[in-house]
């Protein structure tokens, strides 16, 4: 049974659930199918993904009623601004077939161009004040992009989600969204960004760290349930990607073992400082250059 997760304005959501980032599109709706199949009951994509629609047609496919799966999607930066985040939402709804969001995040701030980021997040609340949307959030929010949001808008975002794996902890993004009540939910949570194909050489596969093979043989788990565990346990929400349906059916399987102290103590000290991603408070005008297609 999935743990569920309260957020701050009292609206469920699982705590795990399936991303698909770099989910091709042909492979999508099939992976969604099968996640939902296997129990998963939360969907992770974003404008960026160029596969909402496919999304929309794997949880059709299943057969749940739209009310028991929970779909989380992001704005994209190019759709920030006011009049355009709203309409957004028209694309986002549009593609994956449905009239109501569970929720809507920002992808990212724009370091240059805050203003339209505060812009877009005023759309959010006039989405989740209208009932388009049951929850509204942020992503790759660092603590001082939090405060600058806080201090200009109504509703602290339910979720915050960032890059977090054991090599990449954020403390500091950790302990600043508890104190404002936003949800810290990670992404690479199995750290997929510390070994995609051709995302540096010399980078080191925390897949591979032995302090995570130690406790996965164990628990007689795998390095990817290892670390799925170590979020649940202290309260995160994690959306691990796969398309591949072994590996979906393994990342769900992760609620019969438990953690001690002990071990999630050496996964917290594997944290390296470093992250592997983009960096939040670098501006990238060339990530405006995306055009969200119309649904
Ligand atoms: P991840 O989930 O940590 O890792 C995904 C990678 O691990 C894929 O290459 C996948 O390949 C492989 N994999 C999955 N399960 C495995 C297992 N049990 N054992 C071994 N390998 C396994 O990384 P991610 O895709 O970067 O992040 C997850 C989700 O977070 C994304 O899909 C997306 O929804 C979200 N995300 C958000 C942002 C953002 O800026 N907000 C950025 C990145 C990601 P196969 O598919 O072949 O299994």
């Amino acid at each position: 049974m999935v743990t569920q997760l309260t957020l701050n304005n009292g609206v469920t959501m699982p705590a795990l659930g399936l991303g698909v980032f770099q989910s091709p599109p042909e492979l999508t709706t099939a992976a969604v199918e099968t996640a939902l199949a296997t129990g998963y009951r939360l969907i992770d994509t974003a404008a960026a993904y160029l596969n909402e629609r496919e999304v929309g047609e794997g949880i059709r496919r299943s057969g749940l009623d739209r009310s028991e799966v929970f779909i989380e999607t992001k704005v994209w930066v190019s759709d920030y601004g006011y009049d355009e985040t709203l309409h957004a939402w028209e694309k986002a709804t549009g593609k994956l077939g449905v009239d109501q969001l569970d929720l809507l995040i920002l992808h990212q701030p724009a370091p240059d161009r805050f203003d339209k980021t505060i812009a877009a997040y005023r759309a959010l609340e006039t989405l989740l004040g209208d009932g388009k949307v049951r929850a509204i959030g942020v992503s790759n929010f660092m603590p001082h992009h939090l405060e600058r949001l806080l201090a200009a808008t109504d509703v602290v975002p339910a979720v915050n989600q960032v890059e977090l794996h054991p090599y990449f902890t954020q403390p500091a993004v950790q302990s600043t969204d508890a104190e404002s009540g936003t949800l810290t939910q990670a992404w690479s949570p199995i750290g997929g960004i510390t070994f995609y194909p051709g995302w540096g050489e010399h980078r080191r596969s925390v897949m591979d760290d032995p302090t995570i093979l130690d406790i996965a043989g164990a628990h007689a788990k795998s390095p990817a349930q290892v670390m799925l565990r170590w979020h649940l346990q202290q309260g995160r929400s994690a959306i691990p990607k796969s398309t591949n349906p072994s590996r979906i059916a393994e990342n769900f399987d992760v609620f019969d073992f438990e953690l001690s102290p002990e071990e999630l103590a050496r996964i917290d000290a594997l944290d390296t400082g470093v992250r592997n991603g983009p960096d939040p408070d670098v501006a990238r005008a060339e990530l405006f250059a995306m055009v969200i297609p119309e649904a």
